[in-house]
């Protein structure tokens, strides 16, 4: 493997394959409530980017599984919160739904996505408490960066300063909680270097984790009607793959990559339409990769970072 899965890291620690069951825990978002906007971010769906979440209730296991129909998913899961703002809510609703997924034998630890604006004081210590009650789970954070600079970030309706986010993540490492940062490729107005400064950005904060993100069209959004009008573009496969592997051979080797690509809702996605073909894509990755004689971290440079 040239470069440090997600699969990799899961096989290294845990001797075994573990997937995700996507939570929906019915909160909100600043960004949709009008404590910052009511319109969402530019690009996300009215499902807070968790189309496929299935509710935290006691069943969540069942219905979860489900979901994944014949194919062999094992019997140890991460429970992945991630519709809308997982930290969005109040505290004693915060702990209820975090250890009622904590507590299932079947979970072997949590994926919390939020904004780095919605971790207050108090929420660090409900999250600092569970990690030290339950030493034999993860607790992750995401965190939706999708960009390092302030005029994409203003463009996709981000809500927040980088300022923001760069405090956010130094108390999350302080307190030890392994933080994944989301990277959207493709975002309109940004170049290559742009996207490649972003990767560079993480090289400094070193996060546990990255997910690197095709942006999606979709219905519905702002972003989706951006398109439909013929102002905005979408990647073609062959850019995006060139421009995937540019961002891999910058990342530093430990960080693990959680994602490449990204599942668009195939009932909602306007383009690109080629990203539908998951195997495609990712076999795209890998020829390319080989034919660059290309891996992770090629281009890092370690004495800049460390
Ligand atoms: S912060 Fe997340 S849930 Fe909220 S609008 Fe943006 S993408 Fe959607």
């Amino acid at each position: 493997m040239n470069y440090y899965s997600l699969s990799k890291y899961l096989q290294e620690t845990y001797h075994t394959k573990l997937y995700k069951i996507a939570l929906n825990a019915h909160m909100s978002c600043p960004n949709r409530d009008g404590s910052l906007d009511h319109r969402g971010c530019i690009f996300c769906s009215e499902g807070g980017s968790g189309d496929f979440a299935v509710p935290v209730e006691e069943d969540f296991i069942e219905k979860g599984t489900a979901l994944f129909g014949k194919k062999p998913v094992g019997s140890l899961f991460i429970g992945y919160f991630q519709a809308y703002t997982n930290t969005y809510a109040p505290l004693d609703y915060l702990e209820k739904v975090y250890r009622r997924v904590l507590e299932h034998p079947q979970i072997v630890g949590i994926s919390i996505a939020t904004r780095p604006d919605c971790i207050g004081e108090e929420v660090l210590l409900l999250l600092e408490k569970l990690r030290k009650e339950y030493p034999q789970k993860f607790l992750w954070i995401e965190l939706g960066l999708q960009t390092i600079h302030e005029k994409t970030a203003a463009y996709i309706r981000r809500g927040y300063p980088l300022s923001v986010f760069d405090t956010c993540v130094q108390k999350l490492h302080q307190l030890e909680l392994p933080v994944i940062v989301h990277l959207i490729l493709g975002l309109p107005g940004e170049s290559r270097e742009d996207i490649l400064a972003s990767v560079q950005y993480l090289n400094r904060i070193k996060p546990f984790g990255v997910k690197l993100q095709l942006l999606h069209f979709l219905k519905g959004t702002d972003l989706g009607e951006e398109y439909l009008a013929g102002k905005v573009k979408a990647l073609s496969k062959e850019t995006y793959v060139t421009l995937l592997v540019d961002c891999l051979e910058q990342l530093r080797p430990d960080i693990v990559v959680h994602r490449l690509t990204g599942d668009g809702p195939k009932d909602l996605l306007l383009a690109p339409t080629w990203s539908l073909d998951k195997k495609g894509v990712l076999g795209a990755i890998q020829k390319e990769m080989k034919e660059r004689n290309s891996y992770q971290g090629k281009l890092w440079e370690k004495e800049i970072y460390d």
